[in-house]
């Protein structure tokens, strides 16, 4: 499900921090196609958004690769339309180190958060006083590796908290956490996209429906509906497969005071 898009000609490649770093042409494509909105501001603020979703993205996947690394993995990371991927050369062993490969990168996302947060409580730099465009800068910077960071741990597949969901069960249920951690991820992302669906309801009809919601609570959109219901759809797909008897079995790899 995770599989790495085909090169092409037109990739950017480049290394950081010791791991090989690739864009596919489709990342800048998805990343424009989910920002068109701020074009209403001007094309600056485009350029920013990218450049911010590059940069979060970058973080967070190297927040997996840098995790890899400490488990004795090589990986290199891939930008394309629908995120990142940080491929490892070799599988991890043991389920407490594959869980901590799968946090390391929203982790990652939100110390960057925390950095963007303090620096500007301490220079007061994202205030729209410096400028909108370094406002936005600011706002969208906290925005992407705070709220993305959180949505990618909901127990949803392919995302990393779905990682993390069939990990756990898999270690509760041995061969049967497969399909309970399919479940899971079928009933919250098809809660997630009710949930979407109806605010950008709300936000149509001006009905205050989630008015006792705080303010700093995410709201979702059409796209989000559509993500989330895309992924309940390929939860359930593979749910169909497991439930036909093609068990996936686990690894016998618990910690030796386990078995
Ligand atoms: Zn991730």
């Amino acid at each position: 499900m995770l599989a790495e898009p085909d090169r092409t000609p037109y990739d950017v490649n480049f290394w950081l921090l010791g791991f090989r770093v690739r864009i596919h042409p489709l990342f800048w494509l998805g990343t424009v196609l989910l920002g068109a909105s701020t074009l209403d501001l001007g094309l600056l603020y485009l350029v920013i958004w990218v450049g911010v979703v590059l940069v979060s993205i970058t973080v967070h996947e190297l927040g997996h690769a840098v995790a890899f690394r400490r488990f004795g993995s090589d990986s290199h990371i891939v930008l394309w339309m629908f995120g990142g991927l940080a491929v490892p050369s070799s599988g991890i062993s043991g389920r407490g180190r594959r869980i901590l490969v799968s946090l390391a990168g929203p982790l990652a996302g939100f110390i960057l958060c925390g950095v963007v947060y303090a620096s500007h409580l301490a220079t007061d730099w994202g205030s729209p006083r410096n400028g909108l465009p370094t406002a936005y800068l600011y706002l969208w910077l906290v925005f992407v590796n705070l709220y993305w960071g959180i949505f990618n741990l909901l127990p949803v597949y392919p995302l990393d908290g779905g990682q993390v969901s069939r990990e756990l069960c898999e270690g509760k249920w041995r061969g049967r956490g497969v399909v309970t951690s399919l479940k899971i991820s079928i009933g919250t992302a098809a809660t997630v996209a009710i949930y979407s669906l109806a605010c950008e309801m709300e936000r149509r009809s001006r009905n205050n429906i989630f008015e006792f919601l705080p303010d700093w609570f995410p709201r979702g959109s059409l796209y989000t509906a559509l993500l989330f219901g895309l992924l309940a759809y390929q939860s359930y797909q593979l749910l169909q497969f497991h439930s036909r008897g093609y068990y996936y079995e686990a690894p016998d790899d618990r910690v030796p005071w386990e078995k």
